[in-house]
């Protein structure tokens, strides 16, 4: 049979006065550092053109979505966020979205959608802020995702230079 012999421990040990005095020491220092946290939402998150934010649908110069209803973007969502219908019109484009729904409770700003979309018509917008007081209130529809060309612009230039990198390696 082992006995262990343990170390007696002083009356300071048993009432942890080193640990409670390092630990005062620390709180005592950090009072006097700078304070780290943000105060939100008054100080909002800094966003950059990077930032994959919510999707939005562009509206072109001529007030028009760029959007042709081609479903490539609700095909490739992974999150089956997207829901659209389209319908014919009288413009060059023949089709565009008679409803076009985001479900934001189910996307997870993967940015597939704006990868995916032939016509620049879905970008991954700055906006990062989500809240309602219904779920109901956050599928957003057609006006409710809409934004000018101008308002997404950094991330349309963005994604272009991205893309623009492929192409000439791809063709070196
Ligand atoms: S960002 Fe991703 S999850 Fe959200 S709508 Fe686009 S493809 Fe779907
Ligand atoms: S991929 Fe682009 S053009 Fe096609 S439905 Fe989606 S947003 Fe519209």
């Amino acid at each position: 049979m082992v006995i262990v012999q343990r170390k007696s421990l002083s009356l300071a040990e048993r009432l942890y006065l080193p640990e409670v005095l390092r630990g005062l020491s620390i709180t005592f220092k950090k009072i006097f550092q700078p304070a780290i946290t943000r105060q939100y939402p008054e100080e909002p998150l800094p966003t950059t053109e990077v930032t994959r934010g919510q999707p939005r649908l562009v509206v072109k110069d001529d007030g028009n979505i760029a959007c042709v209803s081609c479903g490539l973007c609700e095909a490739a969502c992974p999150a089956y966020a997207i829901t659209i219908d389209g319908q014919e019109t009288d413009r060059f484009i023949e089709r565009e979205p008679e409803r076009f729904d985001i479900d934001m409770l189910r996307c997870i700003l993967c940015g597939f959608c704006e990868e995916a979309c032939p016509k620049d018509a879905i970008f991954m917008s700055n906006e990062l802020e989500l809240a309602d007081y219904s779920r109901s209130g956050l599928v957003y529809d057609m006006e409710k995702l809409k934004r000018p060309a101008s308002a997404l612009k950094g991330r349309m230039d963005y994604i272009k230079r991205i893309n623009d990198r492929w192409q000439t390696s791809s063709s070196t």
